[in-house]
């Protein structure tokens, strides 16, 4: 039985599709694999996620270009399912077709003040600074002095430590210059990281937190009162050295007292719920609850408070964004599926498929497992292929839509290394800008 004569089909060039792609290839020699994203440029969060001073995380990049220039491996980059090509159609043209779009749409807040100008969703925010095209013209008002990050996960910790680097700080990273110009022209004062329960059930990590005892110009608040003095029983080992690690940091900014002499304050602030975002057109102030932790949820102590906001960052995660046809559960945001079968010959991973959920290395072992999954499908499969490439090329060519192919997509690499000047590159986040490099 021979299975070269399959055609596979991926959308989404991030980590779980580079992953799939690279475990099904090698599985299966001879396969042909056509990996599609929305973006001219591939690698998903690891180019538009990961913050631009965490380069290290980044490496893992050189991994998935040597599996998209494997041979039998094609990147089709700028070409939207929905709009370009249909799902039916992508069904048609595979024998197996796996989504790995990821979670790009901001979870809403669902209180008042949410619409009001200067309030922004993480996803907004962080495709901005990192040059995701869509972001490119977000133009964030940061021209007050406060700042509210609501949310205690790594991504608010991200955009808290980048506002509060200094220009040498960032000096090694890849920000944007549009990122770079409006953060050295911002006079920010006092950033809020609000956590609506406490320090042990932050899901930040120990270091993420840490970082923040680094930074030159920056002051870390946190107020000693809302550290608990013990950890409370029924966590599990793993839980109990988290949070041990995590409230050693905490007390050890807590010692550090107020620091005056920084121009700068990030407060930790836990057990504050956000209420309502106030302000006349735009935001001011934001209403908080006091919560206490029950049963591991945050229950509302009826107090409220105000702090002021002259920009508030909600970054409390995110849901995927269905194209037309795909079964979609709606509910949690995520791809319908079912351990990552979404229908016959259809399958799903990362984050699309669990949720927002996970570092690199955890959809690594995601993908794996589906991968896994669809060739145990496939064992009964004798090799009958579906059209592939054939059909997928005459319908693009039909509509006029043209795919950055993984040569175009060096090209853009190339361009923006060069343009970095001492930098590790200088992104293009305009669309005509990437598809101009692409063309070279
Ligand atoms: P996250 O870790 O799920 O954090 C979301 C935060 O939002 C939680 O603190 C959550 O509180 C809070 N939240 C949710 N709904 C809220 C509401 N209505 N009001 C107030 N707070 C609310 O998500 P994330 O920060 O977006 O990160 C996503 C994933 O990427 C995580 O796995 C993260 O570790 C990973 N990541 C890793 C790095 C890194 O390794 N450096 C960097 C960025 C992201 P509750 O816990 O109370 O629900």
């Amino acid at each position: 039985m021979s299975r070269s004569g399959l055609h596979i089909g991926i959308v989404g060039a991030g980590p779980s599709g580079c992953y799939v792609a690279d475990a099904i290839g090698r599985k299966l020699p001879g396969v042909r694999i056509d990996i599609f994203d929305r973006l001219p440029t591939p690698f998903g969060l690891v180019r538009g996620g990961v913050a631009p001073d965490h380069q290290g995380t980044k490496n893992i990049a050189r991994q998935f270009e040597r599996t998209l220039g494997k041979d039998g491996v094609r990147f089709l980059g700028n070409i939207s399912i929905g709009r370009d090509i249909s799902y039916e159609e992508l069904k048609a043209a595979y024998d197996v077709l796996v989504i790995t779009i990821g979670a790009l749409e901001d979870r809403r807040l669902g209180i008042p003040g949410e619409n009001l100008d200067a309030v922004y969703g993480s996803g907004q925010f962080v495709a901005w600074y990192n040059g995701i095209p869509d972001g490119r013209d977000l133009d964030p008002r940061l021209d007050g002095k406060t700042v509210a990050i609501i949310g205690n996960g790594n991504v608010a910790l991200d955009i808290a430590r980048l506002l509060g680097k200094t220009p040498d700080e960032l000096a090694a990273s890849d920000l944007c210059a549009h990122a770079r110009a409006a953060f050295e022209s911002a006079r920010i004062e006092d950033i809020w990281l609000i956590g609506r329960r406490g320090p042990l059930e932050a899901s930040f990590t120990t270091a993420e937190l840490a970082e923040f005892g680094d930074l030159a110009r920056a002051a870390t608040l946190v107020d000693p009162v809302q550290l608990p003095q013990t950890l409370p029983d029924g966590l599990s080992e793993e839980q109990e050295k988290v949070a041990a690690k995590n409230l050693d940091v905490l007390r050890a900014y807590a010692a550090r007292g107020e620091q005056n002499d920084r121009p700068l304050r990030i407060h930790f602030m836990f057990h504050a719920a956000p209420v309502a975002i106030l302000g006349a057109g735009r935001a001011r102030e934001v209403v908080l609850e006091r919560t206490r932790v029950e049963n591991g949820r945050a229950v509302p102590r009826g107090e409220t408070f105000t702090i002021q906001a002259d920009t508030v960052i909600s970054a409390i995660g995110y849901r995927s964004t269905p194209f037309p046809g795909l079964p979609f559960d709606a509910a949690r945001g995520i791809v319908a599926n079912a351990q990552g079968r979404v229908e016959p010959g259809v399958y799903t991973s990362g984050w699309c498929k669990r949720g927002p959920q996970g570092v690199v290395p955890a959809n690594r072992a995601d993908s794996l497992a589906v991968a896994e999954l669809i060739l145990a499908d496939l064992a009964g499969h004798d090799g009958v292929g579906k059209p592939g490439a054939a059909l997928i090329d005459a319908l693009l060519a039909g509509r006029g839509a043209r795919a950055v192919d993984f040569a175009g997509w060096q090209r853009i690499n190339a361009a923006e290394v060069a343009a970095g000047q001492g930098r590790p590159r200088e992104k293009l986040a305009r669309l005509e800008d990437l598809l101009a490099a692409a063309a070279g």
